[in-house]
């Protein structure tokens, strides 16, 4: 008897839909408990072997279904494996979702089928095609919904290159001097001298010299930008959804834990979704109606609201006064239409759209675009590029990618 609890377990075929893995240790092929019932009820065949993907072997099972075996019944995020596009995969969804989507449509197919009578699955199946396809269209629409919410997977996305061409960046090349530095994380540039500093840096100078002014951002004075405008509507008490939350004040845990002061803040239940934006699409009008009905007034009303939303703020850890700062020389360089875009757009799916933006905000007088910096073999993320196609249908704020180069 086997004394192994399979530490290390690798799946011999992803595709498959009851998956094997093999134990690292142990070396004994077995199925994930999870998936057993399901196994039993329509795939009985597949449960005594697999076929490895890489050799396209077949491999017994060994050991049969054993509990905690797949990565969501350790807790470990999932692996994807899209399928390849092609006819009934044409969606993000249907490709990414595509074993999900079966397990579920069967599920809802075999118990309307026994429900009206049918011994045998696959008759049912073959005289009800329409039947089968409206379920499916059904799981497809929840999936969706659910994944806007909380992903499972990630989309695999597209080179730089071809987001870059897509949305017709301008993309500025700059030459520096790069300089290795022991242990420090960020690349340094030489900067005139002796100097050293980072890419960032070196691209606000650049810009400096041409007469511009800069401001470094990312994507955290944003996030107070959101905080100080829409605390009111956020919070709103006559939202039936609002509850009051509790948690660790954010700057003490930066003190790395000495207190554990509680900070209670009231939020939506659907705080950050989508859903959150339909539900409240009325009142997010009228919250933006009176906001910008004196757009001149901005700059008045982001100081009068930086108090009653700390805690809030707080929240989205957009409490530091640095990143306040920010956000309120955002509100004086961005015309009021430009604000209200970004707040909108964040409003619209908080969670979804939060990270990726530029670094730089560079300005002088009715003129001022945003840049990402590069460094010679820095990627963009997959939230930069998710900013980016979002910028493009949605913000459209004045935007380059500035890339240093190595001299
Ligand atoms: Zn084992
Ligand atoms: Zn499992």
């Amino acid at each position: 008897m086997s004394k192994c609890e399979h530490p290390k377990v690798k799946c011999i075929n992803p595709y498959e839909i009851i998956r094997k893995y093999r134990c690292e240790v142990c070396g004994e092929v077995m199925m994930c408990a999870c998936d057993e019932e399901f196994a039993l009820r329509f795939l009985p065949h597949q449960i005594q072997e697999g076929v490895d993907l890489e050799t396209q072997q077949r491999i017994p099972v060994t050991l049969g279904f054993q509990k905690n075996i797949c990565n969501s019944c350790r807790g470990l995020p999932e692996e994807p494996h899209p399928k390849a596009e092609m006819y009934g995969y044409t969606s993000k969804i249907r490709r990414y979702y595509w074993r999900e989507i079966f397990f579920e449509t069967t599920r809802r197919f075999a118990d309307w089928a026994e429900a009206r009578g049918y011994a045998r699955y696959e008759v049912a199946r073959r005289e009800h095609p329409a039947v089968y396809s409206r379920f499916e269209e059904e799981v497809v629409e929840e999936l969706r919904r659910l994944h806007q919410v909380s992903p499972k997977y990630h989309y695999q996305e597209e080179p730089q290159s071809v987001v870059i061409a897509k949305n017709e960046i301008e993309v500025v090349h700059l030459k520096a001097d790069y300089v290795r530095r022991k242990g420090q994380r960020k690349a340094q540039v030489k900067c005139g001298g002796n100097i050293t500093c980072t890419v960032e840096e070196f691209v606000a100078s650049y810009y400096q010299a041409e007469g511009y002014e800069t401001l470094f951002t990312e994507s955290v004075p944003f996030h107070a930008l959101f905080g100080v405008f829409m605390w009111l509507l956020i919070q709103d008490p006559s939202d039936p959804l609002v509850q009051l939350v509790s948690f660790g004040e954010r700057s003490s845990f930066e003190e790395k834990g000495q207190s554990s002061r509680l900070v209670s803040t009231f939020l939506p239940q659907d705080f950050g979704t989508p859903g959150y934006a339909k539900r409240r699409a009325a009142e997010i009008e009228r919250h933006f109606g009176r906001m910008l009905k004196n757009s001149e007034d901005l700059l008045w009303l982001f100081d009068y609201w930086v108090e009653p939303s700390a805690n809030f703020r707080q929240y989205l850890w957009a409490h530091r006064e640095q990143d306040v700062e920010r956000a309120r020389q955002i509100v004086s360089i961005l015309p009021a239409e430009a604000l209200h875009r970004i707040l909108r757009y964040l409003v619209e799916d908080y969670w979804g759209r939060y990270l990726g933006w530029p670094d730089l905000l560079v300005y002088r007088e009715g003129e001022y675009h945003f840049v990402e910096v590069k460094s010679s073999h820095d990627k963009l993320s997959e939230a930069q590029k998710h900013w980016i196609y979002g910028n493009r249908r949605y913000l459209h704020l004045p935007f380059r990618i500035v890339k240093v180069h190595k001299r």
